[in-house]
């Protein structure tokens, strides 16, 4: 176990549910400290650019559409072992196959309209840490 750093996006259906801080309690309560956290409304090319490697998949355009559609919360978490921690306390990509207690299982609306994102590697939480995030920014 170390103590790492991972990239969470409380997406725009949370927003729009006024569901950010019930997001961050269940962040939160799993071991994750906020580091930093800014409300922002994405542009169509931060949008684009982030989620990149998606580009291909058919919901591409649908997943910038989603992501664009109202403003997100992006959030550093710092915790022992917190890219696992967070992807576990995230849930599965379709709500419809999460576990209980976790976060899409209890918020998510759809496999798009899905209340989080986190980093799947710490190497993406890197990249993805450094897209929107200047170092100063994030305070430990
Ligand atoms: P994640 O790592 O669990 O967030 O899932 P992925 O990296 O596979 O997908 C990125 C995001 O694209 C998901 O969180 C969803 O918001 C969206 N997404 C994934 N699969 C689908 C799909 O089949 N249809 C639609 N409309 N959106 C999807
Ligand atoms: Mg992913």
């Amino acid at each position: 176990m170390a103590l790492q750093r991972t990239f969470s996006i409380i997406k725009p259906d949370a927003t729009r549910r006024n569901l950010t801080g019930a997001v961050t309690k269940m962040l939160e309560e799993a071991g994750l400290r906020v580091v930093a956290s800014k409300r922002i409304h994405m542009t169509k090319e931060q949008a684009e650019g982030f989620y990149g490697v998606h580009r291909e998949r058919p919901f591409f355009g649908d997943l910038v559409a989603f992501m664009t559609s109202g403003p997100v919360v992006v959030q550093v978490l710092e915790g022992e072992d917190a890219v696992a921690k967070n992807r576990e306390v995230m849930g599965a990509t379709n709500p419809a196959n999460a576990d209980e207690g976790t976060i899409r299982k209890a918020l998510a609306e759809s496999i798009e309209a899905n209340t989080v994102h986190g980093s799947d590697s710490l190497e993406n939480a890197k990249i993805e840490i450094d897209f929107f995030f200047k170092p100063e920014e994030i305070v430990g």
